[in-house]
């Protein structure tokens, strides 16, 4: 097969017009193509005018003769191989079975590719099944009612299964990892376009079906998956791990454990590192979500193409290092979304964002958020930036006025210095509700600094984005883990061997792409360690 980078059409383009602009391209008898795939789809908006640009991989004869005649042009190379080799078999007589904990897209992918290979794993997960969590996030934004164990950052799914959605990821993927992950999403129900599109997404509902046939393949092979059960301990002999104690007394045994936390898992973290597990601080970022109309936002990113159907709503991605060093930038930018509450601890307000597949609520919502390190702004051991973030989760609670409700300040009063009492034409979505108060009285001061600094710049690439009535509500604490579980090339803990730290609570990943080309790679290392390789 034969890769064409760069083919470029109009915005309204027929399917035929696809078909001749590869012919054209190659200067081969049509004929002579005898199929093609689109790889990816993107877009161009330079100067004004829509193009959509294109990655085919084309079956064409003489391809020797094209590749030759191509010399030197980097828009035509072979197709690179992309499928998904596994690194071994279990053999049928292994009694030994990994331990994966944590039921999030890490651990979902660890414990699929372990089961595809044969390793029969266990999976333990402290939240609930995923449709008996729906139920228990919707009563914290409901009424108000937090369950500590089953909620946005618990449960079967993980993180992200109450999002966007979004599946992309700038990690350097040169085993193509990534495209195995998204394979195994179409084949548990996701649309083939998250294949082939530059920036898919799939929403929320999606996600929840689409976890539970992940979970029975794995079944199916197999493994085993056991919720509303709490890692609370693990069990060591010397510097190996031999297994884990569970919340209800019970023990699981194994000597390869993948742990899978994502980046709330705080009670377990605490209790790692009374273990001695080795964990150093790492940088993440904090800040707000901000929330405009989506209509802005597509009137700016689109112009006279705002609407049509093959675009969508439009997203944005913006930087800005300000002058005091940090850097200011949107995180998980919810096209057409809503604001959500997405604490798990009692009596702390964190904010987050989702959306459905269709992307088409009022407001487009993003984290706006500044960098902070754990030299300058918690120091003092692998833990401090938790305590750091429980402080500001408490705060906002506090600001909120309790019963879970967000501070939120308009846009207008934040770069003004002064507190908002009312809201404007933007309609927050953040449920139980908002606040309207003044941020200000509980973000760092170097925040809100970069961050009013950050918003003309803003401006300038997205007109309208210094909206005075869009609407920031708080705080967003949770950007990714405050720490990383460091391992070794062997996917291994450095001090405690068997236990295999991945995914986002480890500091592996950021996303639910990576996260689950995480699973994937540690699956591998679990596997290589059970074959004595
Ligand atoms: P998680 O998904 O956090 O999963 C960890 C799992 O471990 C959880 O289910 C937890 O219950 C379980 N666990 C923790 N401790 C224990 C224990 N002691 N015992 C047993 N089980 C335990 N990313 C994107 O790429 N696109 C998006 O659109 C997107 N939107 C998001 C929206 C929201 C509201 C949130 C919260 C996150 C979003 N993310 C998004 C981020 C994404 O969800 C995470 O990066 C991803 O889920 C990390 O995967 P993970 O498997 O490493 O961890």
């Amino acid at each position: 097969m034969l890769r064409i980078s760069e083919l470029k059409l109009p915005l309204d383009h027929t399917p035929e017009a696809l078909a001749d602009a590869v012919a054209g391209f190659l200067k081969a008898p049509a004929d002579d193509v005898h199929g093609f795939t689109v790889f990816k789809r993107s877009y161009d908006a330079r100067k004004g005018v829509m193009s959509l640009v294109y990655i085919i991989d084309v079956d064409v004869a003489n391809e020797d003769k094209l590749f030759a005649r191509f010399k030197g042009d980097r828009r035509v190379m072979p197709t690179p191989d992309t499928n998904y080799y596994y690194v071994g078999q279990a053999p049928a007589e292994l009694k030994q079975r990994p331990v994966v904990v944590g039921f999030g897209p890490c651990g979902i992918f660890a414990a699929l590719i372990l089961a595809q290979m044969g390793f029969k794993p266990i999976v333990l997960e402290r939240g609930k099944e995923v449709r008996q969590r729906t139920k228990d996030t919707w009563g914290l934004w409901r009424k108000s009612e937090l369950n500590t164990e089953s909620n946005v950052q618990y449960g079967e799914g993980g993180a992200g299964t109450f999002s966007d959605g979004k599946l992309y990821s700038q990690i350097k993927d040169p085993r193509h990892l990534g495209r195995k992950v998204l394979t195994e999403f179409v084949k548990a129900g996701a649309p083939e376009e998250i294949l082939y599109l530059a920036r898919p997404h799939i929403g929320t509902f999606r996600l929840v079906s689409m976890v539970e046939n992940m979970r029975a393949e794995i079944i199916e092979l197999g493994g085993e998956i056991r919720f509303e059960q709490r890692v609370d301990d693990l069990i060591l002999d010397g510097d190996r791990v031999r297994g884990v104690k569970l919340a209800d007394g019970g023990e699981v045994l194994s000597d390869h454990v993948v742990l899978a936390l994502g980046h709330s898992a705080r009670d377990t973290f605490q209790m790692l590192e009374k273990r001695g597990v080795y964990m150093e601080a790492k940088p993440f970022s904090v800040g707000v979500r901000i929330e405009h109309p989506q209509s802005l936002i597509d009137a700016a990113r689109w112009g006279k193409y705002a609407g049509h159907p093959l675009l969508g709503a439009a997203d944005y991605k913006l930087v800005h290092h300000a002058s005091n060093g940090r850097a200011v930038y949107s995180f998980c930018m919810c096209p057409g979304g809503t604001v959500v509450a997405a604490t798990s601890e009692e009596k702390r307000v964190v904010t987050n964002g989702m959306s459905q597949y269709s992307r088409n609520e009022r407001n487009a919502n993003s984290g706006f958020v500044v960098s902070i390190s754990p030299e300058v702004d918690y120091p003092g051991g692998p833990l401090a930036g938790l305590d750091f973030q429980r402080e500001l989760e408490s705060k906002a609670y506090e600001l909120g006025g309790g019963d879970y409700f967000a501070p939120a300040q308009l846009l207008g009063d934040f770069m003004a210095g002064k507190a908002s009492t009312q809201l404007g034409e933007v309609e927050p979505s953040y449920k139980p509700g908002v606040t309207m108060t003044d941020l200000t009285r509980i973000l760092p001061d170097f925040c809100v600094e970069a961050m009013r600094e950050a918003i003309p710049h803003f401006a300038r690439q997205i007109r309208g984005y210094d909206l005075h009535d869009a609407v920031l509500t708080g705080l967003e604490t949770r950007t990714s883990s405050p720490l990383r579980i460091t391992r070794g090339d062997d996917g291994q803990s450095l001090n405690v061997k068997g236990l295999f730290p991945a995914g986002e609570g480890a500091g592996y990943a950021g996303g639910i792409l990576s996260a689950g080309v995480d699973g994937i790679k540690v699956a591998e290392a679990v596997a290589k360690a059970m074959l004595g390789r």
